[in-house]
């Protein structure tokens, strides 16, 4: 399979080379020439295949040319060995919980994979691979987890200093090895911005090859629509389901579009997002508008220009027509949030965190208007990786996971750093 770059400007690549690379030269992202379409027998008996089944054939034809067979039932075996249950909540909405990996968040998939991806590529290289990754708070712990070593990568994560939960800073910032936390006293758009310099300087370019690690990157975007195959899977109604995902950089409900394209029943897609609702508006008015992101309580949806939309309208050839057909996207603010999570657990016992809380509310609207319909949403985030408002609106104490509690006690090790590039290029030019 090759990849092209939606700019147009740059060649076509392999998909080795797009994941080495993660952005074409013309800042373009990359996508595959091609949507495989999956045998028709495959998914109606999907019951009968096991998970690493199910996730060789949908990656294999993605990666073909890149990756041998074998190695790539490897690395899809090790990418996806945790649950992905689809727990039902009420008689017509389930909750396809996605953090039960190694930091709790659905990004393990995708770092999981992308990771031992560039581990294969790397694998007779003597030259080094950096991966720069700003997070705001999921991103870098599933990177850092993902990567950790993994040899011939290097990583660093830049994070805003006391603007990550306590367990997500303990994530980044207690591996060691191969993983460098760099604390940067500013906000995420400033870790961003140096990030984007860093892939622009001719100095950093020539003693380092660098890489991104977030979901532009094709190697950590595609295996994302694996757990779209396993709900389904588990999905016992009849009738094909309503998929409602939280979404802030549009990755993770595009990998889910790209699941349906290539022949995944799905009803209807809902595009849940809070306040940043740049798509919502894109969809009732027609018009584009990037705006700075505003700060909520579902913090890894608060994105001002959702990067992937691109994509989704590419999988629709342009047509906006085409895409409100199976796709809608709405907004919602946070004191709607923190009171889903108050209802949901009062009337239904279940924990929601504030990005799955966005997620429920959205699928519940939709299923009011289509009385006929079920669905699931995708529960992004364990509730103890946002322990603040979760046990404000349930009034109890979440514990912690038994599969986080080795990070209790361990000290962190970060190297603090002031806002900016400069202080960034020093630090790496040394
Ligand atoms: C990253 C993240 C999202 C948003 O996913 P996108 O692919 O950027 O749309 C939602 N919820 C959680 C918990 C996340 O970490």
């Amino acid at each position: 399979m090759n990849y092209y770059s939606l700019q147009k400007q740059s060649p076509a690549v392999s998909f080795a080379e797009a994941a080495v690379k993660g952005q074409a030269p013309d800042k373009g992202l990359y996508f595959p020439e091609s949507i495989p379409s999956l045998p028709k027998d495959f998914v109606a008996n999907i019951k009968s295949y096991s998970k690493d089944e199910i996730g060789f054939t949908v990656m294999k034809p993605y990666v073909a040319g890149s990756i041998p067979d074998e190695v790539l039932q490897k690395i899809v075996s090790e990418t996806i060995n945790f649950e992905f249950p689809l727990v039902p909540v009420t008689e017509r909405i389930s909750s396809l919980e996605l953090f039960h990996g190694p930091t709790l968040a659905f990004k393990d998939v995708g770092a999981r994979f992308m990771s031992r991806c560039l581990g294969y590529f790397n694998r007779n290289s003597n030259q080094h691979t950096t991966v720069l990754v700003a997070t705001s708070g999921d991103t870098g712990g599933a990177v850092a987890n993902g990567f950790l070593g993994v040899e011939g990568v290097d990583v660093v994560i830049l994070y805003p200093q006391g603007k990550v939960s306590p367990i997500q800073e303990l994530q980044l910032t207690t591996l060691g090895q191969n993983i460098t936390a760099l604390e940067v006293e500013g906000t995420f758009d400033d870790c961003q911005a140096m990030v984007k310099q860093a892939f622009a300087d001719t100095d950093l370019n020539e003693k380092y090859s660098l890489t991104s690690a977030n979901s532009i990157n094709v190697a950590r975007w595609l295996p994302q629509q694996l757990y779209y195959f396993f709900a389904y899977q588990q999905w016992q109604h009849s009738g094909a389901p309503v998929i409602c995902v939280p979404s802030g950089n549009f990755g993770n409900i595009c990998a889910g579009v790209i699941a349906y394209k290539s022949g995944l029943p799905v009803e209807h897609f809902i595009a849940a997002c809070n306040v940043n609702d740049v798509v919502p508006n894109f969809l009732q008015t027609g018009e584009y508008k990037p705006k700075a992101a505003i700060a909520t309580i579902s913090n890894a949806m608060d994105v001002g220009n959702p990067s992937n939309f691109v994509r989704i309208m590419e999988l629709f050839g342009q047509e906006v027509s085409d895409l409100k057909k199976i796709f809608s996207s709405t907004s919602i603010d946070d004191a709607t949030t923190a009171a889903t999570i108050k209802k949901v657990y009062n009337e239904h016992h279940y924990t929601l965190d504030p990005h799955g809380a966005v997620g429920y509310y959205a699928l519940n609207e939709y299923l009011s208007e289509h009385s006929d319909q079920k669905g699931f949403f995708l529960e992004t985030a364990h509730p103890v990786k946002f322990p603040e408002v979760v046990e404000q609106s349930t009034n109890t104490k979440i514990e912690f996971p038994e599969s986080v509690q080795y990070l209790q006690g361990k000290s962190k090790q970060s190297i603090e750093m002031k806002a900016g590039f400069d202080a960034l290029k020093e630090w790496m030019m040394r």
